[in-house]
């Protein structure tokens, strides 16, 4: 009799404990609201280990059970990725800046989205406009506290990359002399980063002609032709701090800066030019994003770049606003965190790379003087976003295949309107990328003195 009475009250708590504990969870769930779901196949799949040469992504590859698996970096292989292939090829082509996903990691708290499915499903921002107030005060701020570039009383338009704005400047500039019947002429100092080029002849030839060289036109008189001279600082590919070479009524300059920040130069100060235009690409690494602005003097450039921007793409995608919107308040909020980060990995990566080729009569780097840096308050070394490498021999004619047969993928010389003794090498790739290409590099300076022993 007990134990009935035992088994029946033991029975009636179970049942109890069932019942709140399935109301409790509910609410508990309920409470966590609409986001749970989201958040937890999002951990989860961070939780998934690469060892650390890869990455698995909610959106990226998958497994015979659809479950997400490992994408693995350049010369890695195998479901954790850990498996190195030997003799496999560096990619030192590009300008992917993954060398920044590691702080992005140690921010994976401050940096994270949330994004219903109804958020900002519109084609404008309630003011009617395709760009968002809160994400263009963050870029004026940013700009303040980095003093890289004045912002106050500018115009701030936004593309998808820097990519879009750089062609709706050159737009908007070949509008400014309508009465001259011949192409907007379009220069750079050689070496140049050639998308300029590309897109003058993609887009509009009859509108654009790309001559090449600036230093060419520099003291030609060319009547009322209308020229646009792209100024690339810090260079891609040499990371010099260029100057406009043109001027003059008809000369107009677009000013590309996007690696105008601690990371790749000392900012002696702040930029003030007429049109400037800078990338989320370049700044946090988020190149995925594609996300660009332009700070612009004059209120009827500002106009013809929106007008373009609208009949272009109807504006800017609202998701990447909101991820650059995110990712800038990050920054800000953390003080001189990413600069630091970024300045630092890239110092160390340009000096193992001279410690690697310092012995060496064959290959050469671009020298860069250190300089004042208002934003660190002292003289600070360059720490350049790209090597650009000369091949010294008379015989290294192309210095590309001298690399390749290193197993080093780079970018050759004449894509920059350059000569085929130099290549670029990209520095701001992942740590494994660079790791690779020092090793490539060594072991071709290595077999290179072993050749000449036997000699
Ligand atoms: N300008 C320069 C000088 C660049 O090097 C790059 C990218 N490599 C861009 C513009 C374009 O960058 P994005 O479109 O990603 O902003």
């Amino acid at each position: 009799m007990v134990k009935i009475v035992a088994c029946l009250v033991f029975s009636i708590l179970v049942n109890l404990f069932l019942i709140i504990n399935n109301y409790v969870g509910a609410q508990w769930t309920l409470s966590r609201g609409w986001s749970s779901r989201a958040a937890a196949e999002a951990e989860a799949v961070a939780e998934i280990s690469c060892s650390g040469h890869g990455i698995a992504y909610l959106d990226g590859l998958i497994g015979d059970g659809n479950e997400p698996v490992c994408e693995c970096n350049t010369c890695y292989t195998g479901p954790d990725c850990s498996h190195f292939i030997p003799h496999c090829t560096v990619n030192a082509d590009g300008g992917d800046p993954l060398f920044l996903e590691p702080f992005w990691m140690h921010h994976s708290t401050s940096s994270a989205l949330v994004v219903s499915g109804w958020n900002r499903m519109s084609y404008t921002y309630t003011d009617n406009t395709f760009f968002s107030q809160q994400l263009e005060s963050l870029i004026h701020k940013l700009h303040a506290f980095v003093g890289n570039a004045i912002t106050r009383n500018r115009y701030i338009v936004f593309g998808a990359g820097s990519t879009q704005v750089l062609n709706a400047a050159a737009y908007a500039l070949s509008l400014q002399n309508t009465s001259s019947q011949s192409p907007t002429r379009v220069v750079a100092s050689i070496p140049y980063y050639s998308l300029y080029k590309n897109q003058m002849e993609y887009f509009n030839p009859e509108k654009f002609k790309f001559e090449g060289d600036a230093y060419t036109w520099q003291n030609r008189s060319d009547g009322s032709a209308n020229v646009i001279e792209f100024v690339t600082a810090p260079n891609n590919p040499d990371g010099r701090l260029s100057k406009a070479i043109l001027d003059g009524p008809n000369v107009k300059t677009i000013h590309d800066r996007a690696y105008y920040w601690p990371h790749f130069t000392p900012i002696p100060a702040p930029a003030d030019e007429d049109l400037m235009v800078f990338t989320l690409s370049k700044l946090t690494g988020h190149a995925g994003s594609r996300f660009g602005w332009a700070v612009i003097k004059d209120e009827t450039v500002f106009n013809r770049m929106v007008t373009h921007m609208q009949i272009n793409s109807m504006g800017v995608s609202k998701d990447a606003q909101f991820r650059a919107f995110k990712l800038l308040k990050t920054i800000l909020e953390e003080g001189t965190g990413i600069f630091d980060f970024a300045y630092q990995t890239m110092k160390s990566r340009w000096e193992r790379l001279t410690a690697t080729l310092s012995s060496s009569d064959r290959l050469s780097l671009q020298k860069i003087n250190p300089q004042y840096c208002s934003f660190y308050n002292e003289v600070r070394d360059f720490s350049p976003a790209y090597a650009w490498l000369k091949c010294e021999r008379e015989e290294d004619k192309d210095c590309y295949a001298v690399l390749k047969s290193a197993n080093i993928i780079g970018r050759q010389g004449n894509v920059f309107g350059s000569e085929d003794h130099y290549v670029r090498l990209s520095l701001i790739r992942s740590q494994d990328d660079f790791d690779i290409l020092i090793e490539r590099l060594q072991k071709l300076l290595v077999s290179e003195e072993d050749g000449a022993k036997t000699m």
